[in-house]
């Protein structure tokens, strides 16, 4: 498959059935797997073979679709978790332990901020907040002696801010540390992160990747380009002996393509078990077969909905890369040429009172705390994730108590601006 471009790996990848097999994925509803005798089954849990024993850690269905999402990629191996919270923590903790310190940009996910500046911070490990518009000096600067990792959205949820992904794998490779980053936005059908030097891609599934807002799900991709062995000093867990698994050490056992997702499934996927069911997977591939058809309709609706909102009386700002006006306009042409993604933000004349007036006349858009939903849906942080906030706080946070989030399905754009006309007439 890795010689066919993306759109043909979205339907066809990470499965080929043989004669007579059945031609979609199979869900193996199955927690455990049988075995002739005690050695065969010993060899799995020594690692010394590779097959499936309990569904916990694998299971052949989640790991078809892995298989796919690593090909979509460019990477050498995946694995799939039970949410993109549990990707990004599998991701990060794969690497960082109590005592060590990861670098992020300050403009992610508020889950996300919530895990490393919270409960990651629990577990003794620090995180230091980069703007993403850093220089290269500040970037520098954030860097310690026992910084583990680098850490980055393609596309900011919501702040919308794209990623100078070469600027911050260049500095994470000059410290001899991996780039991760949340691909979830843009989706590999318009970012490789890989190809623009990334070393880890975590995705949040539950987004654009299911589609249909039907299964929550997480993914983690290796592009199997960074050499561990190189700095063993600073990976002793993928560099030196796992008593768990009689000593071996997965950066030699597994090479630099397989050490990584290996390390994460025997450790963390068995001793945390965020699996996904392989009901959910089958569901979230429905959703990938679609991904590159549905990306450029969610993509083609955002531009023209931008560019409506940006030529009305009532709006007073709009956040979208896709603007000539947007101040990513640029970096989203570089790393993004076909589009970045559904989601556009928006601030309503007359601030918060008029944005929730708004909100209620909306018909089509429906007001939901979800995102990248084939069907148009929409939030207003001030009223509903951010409502504990009074005004200086929200800006504080990044949401002023005017903005709208609008999160563009896959439906005519026609019908989608006369629901906005129709709505902005009532403030
Ligand atoms: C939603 C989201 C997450 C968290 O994913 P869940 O599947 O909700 O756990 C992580 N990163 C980004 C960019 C997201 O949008």
């Amino acid at each position: 498959m890795s010689n066919y471009k993306i759109e043909t790996k979205c339907v066809q990848g990470g499965y080929t059935p043989k004669n007579g097999e059945p031609r979609q994925i199979p869900i193996i509803q199955s927690t455990t797997f049988r075995y002739d005798t005690s050695e065969d089954m010993g060899k799995l849990f020594d690692l010394e073979a590779s097959g499936y024993f309990y569904s916990r850690l694998q299971n052949p269905t989640c790991d078809t679709v892995a298989a796919k999402i690593c090909e979509m990629e460019g990477g050498t191996a995946a694995m799939l978790t039970s949410s993109g919270q549990a990707a990004n923590f599998y991701a990060t903790f794969n690497i960082a332990n109590c005592g060590d310190h990861v670098i992020s940009s300050s403009t992610i996910y508020g889950g996300t901020f919530n895990l490393f500046a919270v409960t990651m911070k629990k577990m003794g490990i620090d995180f230091t907040f980069v703007s993403p518009d850093c220089t290269e000096e500040e970037l520098e600067a954030a860097f310690r002696p026992n910084t583990k990792a680098v850490f980055g959205e393609t596309i900011a949820n919501p702040a919308l801010t794209v990623l100078d992904i070469e600027k911050f794998a260049k500095a994470a490779h000059a410290h001899g540390v991996p780039l991760i980053i949340d691909n979830t936005f843009a989706t590999p059908v318009n970012c490789r992160p890989f190809e623009w030097g990334a070393d880890i891609v975590t995705h949040s599934t539950t987004k654009y990747m299911d589609g249909h807002g039907a299964a929550v799900g997480g993914c983690i991709v290796d592009s199997g380009k960074f050499d561990w062995m190189a700095h063993k000093e600073k990976f002793p867990g993928l560099c030196t002996p796992d008593d768990s698994y009689h000593g071996i050490v997965y950066a030699e056992k597994f090479g630099q393509g397989g050490a990584f997702i290996t390390k994460a499934t025997a450790q963390l996927m068995r001793d945390f078990g965020s699996t996904p069911a392989p009901q959910s997977a089958f569901l979230l591939n429905l959703g990938l077969e679609s991904l590159h058809v549905r990306m450029a309709r969610h993509c083609e609706n955002a531009q023209a909905v931008a560019e409506f909102l940006e030529a009305h009386a009532k709006i007073t700002w709009v956040n979208y890369a896709g603007l000539p006006s947007n101040k990513y306009y640029e970096l989203a042409k570089k790393y993004m040429p076909n589009g970045t993604c559904g989601v556009v933000s928006f601030g309503v004349k007359g601030g918060r009172k008029a944005a929730e007036k708004f909100m209620k006349a909306l018909r089509l858009a429906a007001i939901e705390t979800h995102v990248a939903d084939a069907r148009t849906c929409c939030l207003h942080p001030a009223s509903a994730t951010h409502r504990q906030m009074n005004d200086e706080e929200l800006i504080a946070a990044g949401v002023s108590g005017d903005l709208v989030r609008l999160s563009c399905g896959i439906e005519n754009a026609d019908d989608l601006i006369a629901d906005l006309a129709q709505a902005l007439e009532t403030v």
